[in-house]
């Protein structure tokens, strides 16, 4: 109860589109009956969990923040929503995000922006030097980062514990750095996508959003491993998630990827980052600069592969299945046309036009597959540095702290969008591990985050280190 009156104070914030009110509080009653009768369902029972508006679940409007699924209610909960139902956990609702999660921003929404809770932080403000909330103008606020910006938005105002993102590149890690939370990229292939409706199928992982890394771990425990509905999760039975208290890091190679010192990252972000290597080198862990040679190559082979996985995932809207159906019928090719039209924003159909032209006959050499071979080596890159001793890379999450709506919607957004992913990107074209943990308030009073990248499938490694950290 409590939980859900925080989510009707800060709806103002635009963090969910849907809150399923009678759904938590049925659970949470069952809940509470077991309770009493001193028995639980697992780690998660009576816990308020909210999803992003990506993830399938059943009963329950899902939207991808798309015309096009605006009263789809899908009839199975995706794996990953049933696994925590099946621990327990309430769930508050379906959080906000970018058009189909193609977005840094959480602002390209139809239900709009997602608000930065720290818009209205005392630490900001007094900063700001401007009047606390309800006084100041509201054009001011910042923007939450994305395209899970709602579930962090969600997380940062105890509206619930844990919430599910998405990350194909960037999206858990991202909104999490500019709202101050952990937000945590599994493997590729150690947590379900079945029901995570896709983006880009090669790169898309359920993400976590939590306060604390520990409670990452406590989720991931429950969500990690084979699912029959997903033929790219691992077969091997996993191991415990839980975390281990780390004190020594002595023994620790962690290195630090010279190319991204880029000329953009801001000189407090920056700083902050040697400060965290600093603090590693006085504990005794070996700190080394590495070289990922590709990575200037990672923005634009990401944008031919995500479009091209794209254009391909988005044939299935075409009115006829799922969600909106334009009036149109004097053709079939019509309604599909104009169903596509009336059903996705510029943001979709540009990728889609951009996707189908990597896919030409003529094009697919040369953009499509050329892409695939230079993933390749973007991957190695990651295989050769930690096959040479370095067990995790430490790196900024972002170029700066959350920047006000109207900033963002300046400049040109995509080719921003584009430039924020440069720390996280490449790590999903590698399918790593990768979390961002806040390190502190910048000098605006804003968090900043920093990013942990690990080997595939050392997750528990990954996490124990951040916590350490934390
Ligand atoms: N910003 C990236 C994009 O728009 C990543 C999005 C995501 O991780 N879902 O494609």
């Amino acid at each position: 109860r409590k939980c859900l009156s925080l989510i009707q104070k800060t709806k103002f914030l635009n963090a969910y589109i849907t809150v399923s009110e009678e759904v938590a509080l049925k659970q949470a009653e069952e809940s509470e009956k077991r309770y009493k009768k001193g028995q639980s369902l697992g780690d998660l029972d009576g816990i308020p969990i909210a999803v992003k508006d990506n993830f399938s679940t059943s009963g329950i409007e899902t939207t991808c923040a798309s015309n096009m699924l605006k009263g789809y209610v899908p009839p199975y909960n995706a794996t990953v929503v049933q696994k925590l139902l099946d621990q327990g956990a309430l769930l508050m609702g379906k959080t906000n995000l970018d058009e189909f999660a193609m977005g840094s921003g959480s602002t390209d929404g139809v239900f709009g922006p997602v608000k930065n809770p720290w818009s209205y932080s005392k630490q900001y403000r007094e900063k700001k030097q401007q009047n606390p909330r309800g006084e100041s103008e509201d054009s001011n606020w910042l923007i939450t980062g994305g395209s899970s910006g709602g579930s962090a938005a969600a997380v940062s105002t105890f509206t619930c514990f844990a919430a599910l993102g998405s990350d194909t590149g960037g999206s858990t890690r991202n909104p999490a750095a500019h709202c101050g939370l952990v937000g945590f990229k599994p493997s590729y292939g150690l947590v379900s996508r079945h029901g995570l409706i896709p983006l880009v199928n090669s790169m898309d992982v359920p993400g976590i959003l939590t306060r604390y890394v520990d409670d990452t771990a406590i989720v991931l425990d429950i969500l990690a491993g084979h699912d029959p509905k997903d033929s790219t999760t691992v077969q091997e039975p996993v191991k415990s998630f839980i975390l281990p208290t780390l004190t020594d890091v002595s023994k620790l190679c962690i290195g630090i990827p010279k190319e991204y010192l880029v000329p953009e990252l801001s000189s407090e972000v920056r700083s902050l980052w040697s400060k965290a290597a600093d603090l590693f080198e006085s504990e005794g862990a070996k700190v080394i600069e590495v070289s990922l040679p590709h990575t200037c190559y990672s923005i634009i082979c990401y944008h031919v592969l995500c479009t091209s996985e794209v254009a391909s995932n988005m044939a299935r809207f075409d009115g006829l299945e799922y969600g909106h159906r334009c009036d149109i019928n004097v053709s079939t090719e019509a309604m599909y046309a104009a169903t596509r039209r009336e059903g996705f924003n510029d943001v979709v159909r540009g990728r889609i036009l951009s996707g189908n032209f990597f896919l030409l006959k003529e094009n697919y050499e040369n953009y499509f597959i050329k892409a695939q071979k230079v993933r390749r080596l973007i991957a190695n890159d990651f295989v050769n540095v930690f096959n040479s001793g370095v067990d995790v890379l430490l790196t900024p999450t972002t170029l700066c702290e959350a920047v006000p709506y109207l900033e963002f919607i300046k400049e040109d957004n995509r080719t921003r969008s584009a430039q924020d992913d440069i720390f996280t990107q490449a790590v999903n074209m590698a399918g790593l591990p990768a979390v961002s943990i806040p390190v502190s308030l910048s000098s605006k009073g804003l968090p900043v985050g920093l990013q942990f990248i690990g080997r595939a499938f050392c997750d528990q490694q990954l996490l124990t280190v951040a916590k350490w950290f934390e």
